[in-house]
């Protein structure tokens, strides 16, 4: 194992890139956004700074939320603000 590896997420509020623990996880279930504390779930996650401005601006978002979920059946229009 290497010494000093940190996995590099990019959030999708600001598109600052941070270390995957400095970070929240969103993951998309039934067509809902929810926090994933440990970062286990299943599913595709999107990654965005723990701070509100930042989760609004990306949840509140529909294009970034497309670009971020595109492959997810789960995401119907309706669930998007
Ligand atoms: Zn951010």
């Amino acid at each position: 194992m290497q010494r000093g590896h940190v996995p590099i997420r990019t959030c999708r509020g600001c598109g600052r890139r941070a270390p995957k623990r400095e970070l929240v996880r969103l993951v998309l279930r039934q067509g809902r956004l929810i926090e994933d504390p440990e970062q286990t779930m299943d599913g595709r996650g999107a990654y965005c700074c723990p701070d509100d401005t930042c989760r609004q601006r990306f949840m509140n978002n529909r294009k970034i939320l497309r670009l971020a979920f595109r492959n997810s059946s789960s995401l119907s229009a309706t669930t998007l603000p």
